[in-house]
């Protein structure tokens, strides 16, 4: 009837409760969307290049990263230029 020994069960035990603290504990890190102020260009990384991959200048990049409904879950907020 039971096939596991009692230190088998623990084993199991163990093994649940480790991967319950891998998922509770999985690194969130959204990637951030960056707006070139230059030339308007929008990249998905978690940090701004130092040059533009569009327009190839060192401009100033813009976090336009949303995640609220307002901007329709796009991860850009469409209201910041
Ligand atoms: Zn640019």
């Amino acid at each position: 009837m039971f096939d596991f020994t009692v230190e088998e069960l623990h084993i199991q035990g163990k093994k649940r409760k480790e991967e319950k603290y891998m998922a509770e504990n999985k690194p969130q890190l959204p990637d951030t969307f960056w707006k070139c102020s230059n030339c308007g260009n929008t990249i998905q990384v978690e940090k701004p290049p130092r040059e533009c991959p569009a327009c190839r200048q060192q401009c100033q990049f813009l976090n336009v990263t949303c995640y609220t409904p307002d901007c329709g879950f796009t991860g850009i907020d469409q209201r910041l230029k």
